[in-house]
């Protein structure tokens, strides 16, 4: 006699819930979400208004970047954020994320009109999403008080971006340079760890930043059990084989970045190795520069366009 039917196996169980499958973390207060458009009539403006509701923009801007950061931390985790606003303006670059010289709790994302009109029309709206929500994680992210490495944090933020599933067409993994180039290269890395350290390894680095200094070693050997060098060259070893299409040139070259901390001068100071890093460094630039000494904390990404 044929046995009887059985219900089919469960899901296997060992499969960590994703962060959409909780709550999405409130902060210990709810942050104002302020825009401001310096001149209407630009066509970045325009392009802004008509692509994106800017309310629901920024609103899960803060959803997805506090969903990857914060899920399953308790609320003194997530920094004390009060305000946040989008400034739209003319400026060299893309965008870049500071806090007020008398209160760094109140955060401004300034982003360029002029970067949004150049992109192309059938990519403006995911790049704009794409980068609000990079912007969103460094008012949101911790930063060792100060001492983390610029390329943490930018990988940190392009990470989320990622998993936001906003990463531009031109974004590739790349097997050459150090683990904390920053952007997509680090961001890249740091998806990698989550399939041998679990999907929760980027919530506990940027937890793991919040109280105290970052020592490399230390830091590493706690989150993931070795060293990041070791962890980078595995990681590149694992692309390898891959059809990854290899960096074309030296650092520096394919883009065109810049960062700065004011409370982190050793980030802030540190040279471009390349010259071509500055070769766009126009009075625009410089001032950005300036600004980032006066204000608090401070991530000033120059990219070059998408190509
Ligand atoms: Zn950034």
């Amino acid at each position: 006699m044929p046995a009887a039917p059985q219900p089919s196996a469960l899901p296997p169980s060992n499969t960590t819930p994703t962060s959409s499958s909780h709550e999405t973390p409130k902060p210990h207060r709810k942050p104002l979400l302020r825009l401001e458009l310096r001149d209407l009539s630009s066509s970045g403006s325009r392009a802004f208004l008509r692509l994106l509701h800017a309310s629901t923009t920024l609103e899960d801007a803060v959803a997805s970047v506090l969903s990857h950061l914060y899920t399953g931390l308790p609320v003194h985790c997530i920094p004390p954020t009060r305000s946040i606003t989008l400034v739209l303006r003319s400026m060299g670059g893309v965008a870049y994320t500071t806090g007020l010289d008398i209160d760094d709790d109140h955060k401004e994302i300034h982003f360029s009109t002029d970067y949004i009109n150049g992109v192309p029309e059938h990519r403006q709206k995911e790049e704009m999403q794409g980068v609000i929500v990079h912007e969103m994680v460094h008012c949101w992210q911790h930063n060792a008080l100060g001492s983390a490495p610029g390329g943490l944090i930018e990988g940190i933020a392009d990470w989320v971006r990622l998993k936001a599933g906003f990463a531009p067409p031109h974004w590739k993994r790349m097997t050459s340079g150090e683990w904390d180039a920053g952007y997509e290269k680090t961001g890249y890395f740091l998806e990698w760890l989550e399939s041998g350290h679990g999907v929760d390894i980027v919530r506990r680095i940027n937890e793991g930043l919040r109280e105290c200094r970052y020592e490399e070693g230390e830091f590493w050997g706690k989150c993931c059990g070795k060293g990041v060098e070791e962890l980078w060259e595995e990681y590149q070893k694992s692309l390898k084989g891959q059809e990854i299409e290899k960096e074309e040139t030296a650092d520096g070259v394919e883009k065109v970045e810049s960062e700065s901390g004011a409370e982190s001068s050793k980030a802030q100071d540190a040279s471009p190795s390349d010259p071509q890093d500055l070769h766009d460094s126009d009075q625009s630039h410089e001032d950005l520069h300036t600004k980032a000494r006066r204000g608090g904390n401070m991530y000033i990404p120059v990219r070059s366009k998408p190509v």
